[in-house]
């Protein structure tokens, strides 16, 4: 293989890849992408069901707050390449977009597909070269890199980017192949975990109520020493092994590769206990039939009257007439602390991201530049970086994707008039 027909290897061809591919050929550089599919951003197809969440429209500063993960690190990168720049971006390459509830940024056609093509476009204007293969190996030369070697050959180029995402959802390609690969070269890799990723229960109730949907309830992940480690508010389902939903994720953001959680439900947070006390005196004062059941089934999805019945420790068949002022009180905190114990998380072949990654000491947050091996750069998620759902881990994406992108051009530049 030619040794000087590149300035940069991309290793994966995801949405951090293309967007360093485009970063740096825009700014001069021939660029290899190699992408171990036939096509480039088969993840990009599957991210918002299809729609592709591509942002949120916040300020930088918004991002690293819904950043559980080494946040300072991408302060750098985010100031340089924030949301607007993201949103900017798109629309110059010909995608409208349009933003949803919670300041989401989706193409404006509902189509993942339309990002996909544009980022291909582009990377073809810029005449990007492309080969489908699998890296294996960093080739390294007197402790620098110097090229990849892969199934189909050895290509060298004196920049080096490792994008080759995380080791969720295997089949689009993120097999997590990038960890061996840094760590053969002296980079440690934090331990690995899901993270956004449902919750298996520690116990049969949630396959009984499975099915159910949440829409407003208040949710505490209380870790096996006792203390509150995450709370939120929104939607939680109940499914066959667990717990699922948008809040269920973001719990499992704060979980690592701990055991012992709890989640806990306040099934009523717009209440306090002395307002759903009165609330309760005055339903049992105006409800006919003088039983709990009744009363309760007006407060609650019909199918958690009885799981919290049980948990406050009252028969179904309960009286209002003859409900005493303790009982009443366990009936409160029934409602507002419904636990169910978690066994631990789904596997990580189905979490959204991994969490976990290359250390970020090792890197460089300005430039993704390794700090360990020179010409060797990261960008995505193989970095030690993962954020909650809302277009956030595409923002990272994009944003240490251009950083590395515009530091491997600067480098060459650097090269030219060295
Ligand atoms: C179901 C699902 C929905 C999601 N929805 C959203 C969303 O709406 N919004 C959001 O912000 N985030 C979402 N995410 C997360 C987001 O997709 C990722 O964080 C993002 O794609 C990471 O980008 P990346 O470039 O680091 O990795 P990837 O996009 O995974 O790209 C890595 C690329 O490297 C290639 N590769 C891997 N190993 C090799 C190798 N050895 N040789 C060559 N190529 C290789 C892969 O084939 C892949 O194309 C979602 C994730 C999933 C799984």
């Amino acid at each position: 293989m030619n040794r000087t027909a590149f300035d940069a290897l991309i290793v994966g061809g995801g949405a951090s890849g293309m967007m360093a591919a485009i970063t740096a050929a825009e700014q001069g550089c021939r660029v290899l992408l190699l992408e171990k599919n036939d096509r480039p951003g088969r993840k990009l197809y599957i991210t918002g069901k299809g729609r592709c969440n591509l942002t949120n429209d916040c300020p930088a500063q918004t991002v690293l707050e819904n950043v559980p993960t080494n946040p300072k690190f991408l302060y750098s990168a985010m100031q340089a390449f924030p949301p607007q720049r993201t949103m900017e971006f798109f629309t110059s390459l010909g995608v409208p977009l349009k933003t949803e509830r919670g300041r989401r940024v989706f193409p404006a056609s509902d189509r993942a597909a339309d990002i996909i093509d544009a980022l291909w476009n582009r990377c073809r204007a810029l005449r990007v070269a492309f080969q489908s293969c699998t890296a294996e190996r960093i080739l390294t030369q007197d402790g620098a890199a110097v090229g990849v070697a892969t199934d189909k050959g050895e290509f060298f180029a004196p920049a080096v980017l490792l994008a080759v995402g995380g080791a969720s959802y295997p089949r689009t390609g993120s097999t997590g192949d990038g960890y061996r690969m840094v760590q053969a070269v002296g980079h440690t890799v934090t331990p690995l975990t899901g993270s956004l990723v449902p919750l298996e229960e520690n116990g049969s109730l949630c396959a009984q109520l499975a099915g159910l949907t949440l829409k407003n309830v208040g949710v505490r992940l209380r870790n096996a020493a006792g203390k509150i480690v995450y709370e939120d508010f929104g939607e939680a389902e109940f499914t066959d092994f667990g717990l699922s939903g948008p809040t269920i994720l973001s719990c499992s953001a704060h979980m690592g590769n701990d055991t012992g959680f709890t989640v806990l439900f306040d099934l009523k947070p717009a209440l306090d206990e002395a307002t759903i006390d009165a609330k309760l005196l005055r339903l049992f004062r105006e409800d006919g039939t003088h039983t709990l059941t009744a009363v309760l089934n007006k407060m609650l999805p019909r199918q958690l009257v009885s799981p919290v019945l049980h948990l406050a420790g009252l028969p179904v068949s309960q009286g209002t007439d003859t409900l005493p002022r303790e009982g009443r009180r366990r009936l409160i905190g029934a409602l507002k602390r419904f636990p169910i114990p978690i066994r631990g998380k789904r596997p990580i072949e189905e979490a959204i991201v991994t969490s976990g990654g290359v250390s970020v000491r090792e890197v460089d947050p300005a430039t993704m530049r390794s700090k360990r091996v020179p010409g060797l750069y990261f960008a995505g998620e193989i970095l030690d970086v993962d954020a909650y759902t809302g277009g956030f881990n595409l923002q990272i994406a994009w944003a240490t994707g251009h950083a590395a992108g515009a530091a491997i051009a600067a480098a060459k530049k650097e090269r030219e008039h060295a």
